[in-house]
């Protein structure tokens, strides 16, 4: 067991939780926290357990959850996943939840972590994206709205207004360099 604790053997989660004397803290094998002395390592068959001796739960590899469920993981992994594929409309979700959490439960880890809704972040990554197509470069402007994830012109004008206060072609003559 103490192999697997130094080792941050993540094959032992749930099998057992390790308990540091020093800081009050129970943990799973694979917590990323410092590893702690030997000699202030207590093991325990089950969460309970280590609660019952007085422990509290660790807030970082989330030992009092059943499900493990890394938050801070979830969230960069969705977050690299919007950075690489929001130029692609229809298989985000799809793909979103690919990574294994509801939905419902995805938006609220990706708030919790970056403080802007998934959608929000979408929309950000694609007005960025637009705004520099414009500015450095000459393609149509109905290219650029199909690249940054657009079925069509209408939508993407509304969109970009509403971003920016002016039309794409406005905002290109405006500021291209
Ligand atoms: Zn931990």
């Amino acid at each position: 067991m103490w192999k697997a604790v130094y080792e941050n053997d993540g094959s032992y989660d749930g099998i057992f939780f390790y308990a540091v004397q020093s800081t009050g803290i129970y943990c799973r094998p694979s917590c990323k926290s410092k590893i702690p002395k030997r000699e202030n390592v207590y093991f325990f068959a089950a969460a309970e357990e280590a609660r019952r001796a007085g422990f509290r739960p660790c807030k970082r590899c989330r030992s009092d959850l059943l499900d493990y469920q890394p938050i801070k993981e979830i969230a960069e992994k969705a977050k690299r996943l919007l950075d690489d594929s929001f130029r692609k409309s229809c298989d985000l979700n799809q793909k979103l939840r690919q990574l294994g959490v509801s939905s419902h439960r995805m938006v609220e880890i990706f708030q919790e972590e970056y403080g802007i809704t998934l959608s929000e972040y979408v929309s950000k990554l694609r007005l960025t994206e637009a705004k520099r197509l414009l500015s450095d470069t000459d393609g149509r402007i109905i290219d650029i709205a199909y690249s940054v994830g657009f079925a069509g012109l209408s939508s993407f004008y509304r969109f970009f207004k509403t971003g920016t206060g002016v039309s794409p072609a406005a905002y290109r003559k405006e500021y291209r360099k």
